[in-house]
């Protein structure tokens, strides 16, 4: 059955896709539905409830909505809930006027303010890690909830990055487990043990029950 993805990112599309192989996953973009909800709760959880609640009262159909974002440990768990429109030191909670600036440019500022911050203080360490919350919203008082991480490492310098899979800040996330960036990762190995992966599984468990009705 049908099930609403509230995003318009393709890449995360395409995962949830591969994650949910019995549902066909839509997104607002595939119907032509205007969608840009404003997200501004104080934590991914609250993002994706809010992403999810918006896109329901849409639709009225099943909506999967997820909020993730990568947490460096040397900046105090920054860019966080920010982290799609990190614009650098200046800039960790966007710029003023909104607009975003290029992925390319988001990971050259990331790699550089983390290494700036682990020179100056030699307790700090490039460790990272991806978050994501995920919700399946059946209906206001109908909803299946997980978070989930995927610990890693940023890279100490921006000539280090590699890959081209994945999406985003992948080709700078090093992850010391697999030698290798989160963007080398084919897709099913990065489901494997992406943060996404882990809450999407988290919810096909709880949610096994809701889910199978809906086949
Ligand atoms: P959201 O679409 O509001 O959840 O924003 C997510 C932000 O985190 C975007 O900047 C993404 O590029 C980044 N992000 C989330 N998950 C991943 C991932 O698996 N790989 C790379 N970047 C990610």
């Amino acid at each position: 059955m049908k099930i609403y993805l509230a995003s318009s990112n393709d890449h995360k599309k395409r995962e949830m896709a591969e994650l949910f192989p019995e549902h066909q996953i839509v997104t607002p973009k595939d119907e032509g539905i205007d969608f840009d909800p404003v997200e501004n709760g104080e934590t991914f959880y609250e993002n994706s409830l809010i992403k999810a609640r918006a896109l329901w009262e849409i639709v009225h159909c099943p909506v999967f909505a997820d909020d993730s974002g990568l947490c460096a440990d040397a900046l105090n768990g920054s860019p966080g809930i920010y982290t799609s429109r990190y614009a650098g030191p200046q800039f960790m909670k966007g710029k003023p006027d909104g607009s975003k600036i290029p992925q390319e440019l988001q990971n050259e500022y990331l790699v550089k303010q983390v290494a700036d911050a682990v020179k100056t203080d030699s307790t700090l360490t490039g460790k990272a890690h991806y978050v994501c919350a995920m919700v399946l919203y059946m209906g206001p008082d109908r909803l299946f909830v997980a978070q989930e991480t995927m610990e890693g490492e940023i890279i100490p310098d921006i000539k280090m990055q590699k890959g081209s899979g994945g999406f985003g800040y992948d080709p700078i996330f090093f992850l010391p487990e697999k030698n290798c960036t989160a963007a080398e990762l084919s897709p099913e190995q990065k489901n494997a043990i992406s943060h996404r992966g882990k809450a999407a599984r988290a919810i096909k468990k709880i949610a096994a029950e809701a889910l199978s009705q809906m086949q």
